[in-house]
């Protein structure tokens, strides 16, 4: 990569590493207005290159935007390359030049950026940091002091993980929520607190990949909280973009919601992490402006270091399959990206994993009652039955839902069951018409409109691939059959498909479940 940073640091302080142990950037020779990027190369690109530059050509090098150290209205680029650090005004490649954007735009100017690069300790001497800083403003419990500590290490991280957690913080005024979501402020990589939650606020912030806080979010059924909510559950995952007005936007990273009450939306849930919180009359410091000033001042820079020390450790770190079995495909997802940043430490990770089980098994609890998660989960999987061995499902009869729902019922040890009248009710709910199928009772066609419907209910809900998966297959990272419609909704949950033919196995599986609903039956 060509860089002006010689140019720049000709007293030698583009090499801070040498010149100064703390890898402090020295300003002593800011860069001259000497060189105007905008004026010799084409084009130009104003980013805030979120993530590293073209890895396989510089391999190794990470860009990191900073704010100026003495004009916090101007943005800098820091470079790393192999522990080695400098700070430039702009970058070239190839024949694109690089320079920060703007901070006219309220959402840069508002958004959190360190100002420099510090020593950083390990995860432990990190995570024990935080949860010191934490606990000095807030009163949380142990569990949930670890999983805010851990969120904070792991909002640094988004470019490793395939799935970012949400944190979902609940409580009544005065309970301090807003206090966290300051604290988090200060804490998470590019954080930026919305409190306008019009849609267009929020596809533009995604553009600056930072780490969201919504501050007071009552989701109701307006239009405006219908496209908040649908833009949350897509931003989980990366590479899912949202089209708005015939442009993609992606809205990939860590949010922190905090609302008066828990997510009504079960696909939104599942991606959220729930910390409630309480009145304290506990002594802790007030989180004034100054305050927050001096967490970010201490913070910030140490876990830019952290972020850039570990990336490729961090990338790479998959929990082993056998930690999370009886952990739902969502909720391993969550805890591979909290653990990620704690490396090695088995100690964090066991009581991280712990913490995850115990919010697996409530959340559970809570969805397995609701009966549209219910339906929409047997539709989702009786939509994909005989696939691999295309004996695809034609018609389905209401009865034949509700049987399956109270098999999945049984099979959960719940006694709640579900008769074929109201899970037809529940079904008109979701869009899915019935009408009589011959002399057999109510049902409805596999139509490729009701298919597509059932695709886009399942997105909704939170369903994808991973949960019609079998254990063995997740285990491997296979899905099955592949299935175009899985693709379109973005719900292969990053599974590999193949169409095996006649798969022993997988026929035996489905020809046990297809008495229920066999399309022979129907005939
Ligand atoms: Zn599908």
């Amino acid at each position: 990569m060509k860089t002006k940073a010689r140019r720049y640091f000709s007293d030698g302080t583009n090499s801070p590493k040498k010149s100064n142990p703390a890898f402090n950037v020295s300003f002593g020779s800011r860069p001259q207005a000497s060189v105007d990027p905008r004026a010799s190369v084409t084009p130009i690109q104003r980013a805030l290159l979120p993530f590293s530059i073209d890895q396989n050509v510089f391999p190794e090098t990470f860009v990191e935007t900073i704010r100026d150290p003495e004009d916090s209205q101007h943005l800098l680029f820091l470079q790393w390359q192999r522990g080695e650090v400098t700070v430039v005004p702009h970058l070239e490649q190839g024949r694109k030049i690089y320079v920060p954007p703007e901070t006219k735009s309220s959402a840069v100017a508002e958004l959190r950026l360190p100002d420099r690069i510090l020593p950083c300790g390990d995860s432990l001497d990190l995570l024990a940091e935080l949860r010191s800083e934490i606990s000095k403003f807030i009163d949380l419990s142990e569990d949930d002091l670890l999983l805010v500590s851990v969120f904070v290490l792991s909002s640094w991280f988004p470019d490793c993980l395939k799935a970012v957690p949400y944190l979902w913080l609940v409580g009544p005024l005065g309970s301090g929520k807003t206090t966290l979501l300051r604290l988090l402020h200060c804490l998470c990589r590019r954080a930026l607190i919305i409190g306008d939650l019009r849609g267009a606020s929020l596809y533009k912030s995604g553009l600056l990949y930072p780490t969201l806080l919504l501050d007071e979010f009552e989701p109701d059924h307006s239009r405006m909280g219908d496209e908040v909510l649908r833009l949350l559950r897509a931003g989980s995952t990366p590479g899912v973009p949202t089209a708005r007005n015939g442009q993609l936007y992606s809205t990939f990273g860590h949010k922190v919601i905090s609302s008066r009450q828990p997510p009504i939306d079960t696909a939104l849930a599942s991606r959220a992490l729930l910390i409630r919180l309480l009145p304290t009359r506990k002594d802790v410091l007030p989180l004034d402006t100054a305050a927050m000033g001096r967490v970010a001042k201490a913070f910030q820079p140490k876990l830019l270091m952290f972020r850039l020390k570990s990336h490729s450790s961090v990338r790479q770190f998959r929990i082993p399959f056998g930690d999370m079995e009886d952990l739902t495909p969502r909720m391993a997802d969550l805890a591979n990206g909290m653990a990620a940043p704690l490396l090695g430490d088995a100690v964090s990770k066991a009581k991280l994993l712990t913490v995850l089980r115990e919010h697996d098994r409530d959340a559970r609890i809570e969805r397995c009652l609701e009966p549209e998660w219910l339906v929409v989960e047997a539709l989702f999987d009786l939509s994909h039955q005989g696939a691999a061995t295309n004996r695809m499902i034609s018609d389905m009869l209401v009865g034949g839902v509700s049987a399956y729902v109270n098999k999945t019922m049984v099979s959960r040890g719940e006694d709640l069951r579900f008769s074929a009248r109201g899970v037809g009710g529940v079904l008109k709910g979701l869009g899915i018409p019935t009408r009589r199928l011959g002399n057999l009772g109510r049902g409805f066609s596999f139509t490729s409109v009701v298919k597509r419907k059932i695709h886009e209910l399942a997105r909704q809900f939170g369903f994808d691939r991973r949960d019609l998966a079998t254990l063995s297959g997740l285990e491997v990272g296979y899905g099955g059959t592949p299935c175009a419609l899985c693709e379109a909704f973005g719900l292969t949950g990053g599974l590999r498909f193949a169409d095996l033919e006649r798969e022993s196995q997988r026929h035996l599986l489905s020809s046990q479940r297809r008495p229920l609903f066999d399309e022979t039956e129907m005939q």
